[in-house]
């Protein structure tokens, strides 16, 4: 009856339900968004405190069931169920409050969904996988710190709520869950920098979060991304390009053009040793949180290789604008005294310094 592939796992027990809702400290104002109402087990909850409860369900079968469960009651009028796959809504509905016993393939993008909203719900209650749980909650030097970590405790504080076990849900899944609580900045709290920057640089941080942020920096598709962003922002700013910063850099580059072989080296090496490091620490592969980065790489790849065909003179990764974009970012690197460290080591306040060190230099990644 149920569908795994839909990630319904549906709550039988009714204390949890109840639990959820109350640890979202509902006002009887409160627009409710809830993502994946199954038969309704939290949604009659939220309906019962809350002005309205818009819940957004994938499988038309469980949107006529969670209808039918409030029929004919005063609870009807206040619920709108929305079929359809959340994560490609373009956007999320507004309101004060987000709840979901989230369907575990979702629990990422429907997170990065909801810090990216302009003007995010008061609060959010959100029960996940342990491990995904545990995930939002990592500090930097964590085995399971990530882009994800980074941004949930950057546009928002978290705190775990309870611990949920496999025997609460019909049909039991494979692991133990938890609920979590998170309240974003709201307002002048929010930070005033965009989402999308600041998760840009956090990509190409994570990528290899056991590398350097210098040698992160070093790999053709982020400079290619950069040196793309930083001509369109020229260009939208009316900014004359300095491209006597790029003949400093072509010198330097002719020069020793052997010491760049040898630094990546170096890098690798590290790189290699890091991977002792992390494996003997916790047996977690580095990066593994990110599941779209291929994704992102790909796209920047697939970026590249039309470049590569276009062949105008610009497109050569030693044009000027290429070698002033380089010479920009070891400027950043250097001037925040982050180049040789580690995403990994990194906190929120490390990758603000250097969005707006790079932001200063023009350079963008969005
Ligand atoms: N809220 C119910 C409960 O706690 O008993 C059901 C929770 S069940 C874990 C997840 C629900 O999310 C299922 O009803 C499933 O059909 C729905 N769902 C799965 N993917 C979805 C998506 N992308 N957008 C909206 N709903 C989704």
């Amino acid at each position: 009856r149920f569908d795994k592939d839909f990630g319904q796992h549906i709550l039988k027990n009714p204390g949890i339900s109840d639990a959820i809702v109350d640890k979202a400290f509902l006002k009887p104002t409160d627009v409710v968004v809830e993502v994946g109402p199954g038969t309704g087990n939290i949604t009659v909850r939220a309906l019962e405190k809350a002005k309205k409860v818009i819940a957004i369900e994938l499988d038309p079968r469980m949107g006529a069931e969670v209808t039918k469960r409030v029929q004919g009651t005063p609870l009807a009028k206040k619920l709108d169920v929305i079929l359809g796959d959340v994560i490609k809504m373009p956007e999320m509905p507004p309101c004060d409050a987000l709840i979901s016993n989230t369907p575990y393939q979702i629990s990422s993008p429907l997170i990065f969904k909801m810090l990216a909203m302009p003007n995010p719900p008061r609060v959010a209650v959100l029960m996940f996988q342990r491990e995904f749980a545990k995930r939002l909650v990592a500090r930097p030097g964590d085995a399971l710190y990530s882009r994800l970590s980074v941004n949930v405790n950057f546009w928002a504080t978290c705190k775990h709520i309870m611990k949920v076990g496999k025997q609460n849900f019909k049909p039991p899944p494979k692991v133990e869950s938890d609920v979590v609580r998170i309240e974003p900045l709201l307002g002048s709290a929010r930070p005033n920098v965009a989402f999308e920057e600041f998760d840009g640089l956090l990509r190409i941080a994570f990528n290899r979060k056991n590398k350097t942020l210098r040698a992160g920096f070093s790999v053709k598709e982020v400079l290619a991304l950069c040196e793309r962003n930083y001509k369109v922002y020229c260009s939208l700013h009316n900014i004359p390009i300095d491209e006597s910063l790029a003949d400093a850099t072509a010198t330097a580059a002719d020069d020793d053009d052997m010491d760049v072989d040898m630094d990546d080296n170096a890098a690798d090496k590290d790189d290699d040793d890091d991977h002792e490091e992390v494996a003997a620490d916790n047996g977690m592969d580095e990066d593994e949180d990110d599941e779209d980065m291929p994704t992102f790489f790909k796209e920047l790849k697939d970026a590249d290789a039309a470049k590569e065909a276009a062949k105008t003179p610009s497109r050569n990764p030693k044009s000027k604008v290429a070698l002033v974009v380089k010479t920009k970012v070891a400027k950043v690197l250097a001037g925040t005294a982050l180049g040789e460290k580690r995403a990994r080591q990194c906190d929120q306040n490390d990758f603000l310094k250097l969005l707006l060190a790079f932001h200063e230099e023009g350079i963008h990644f969005s």
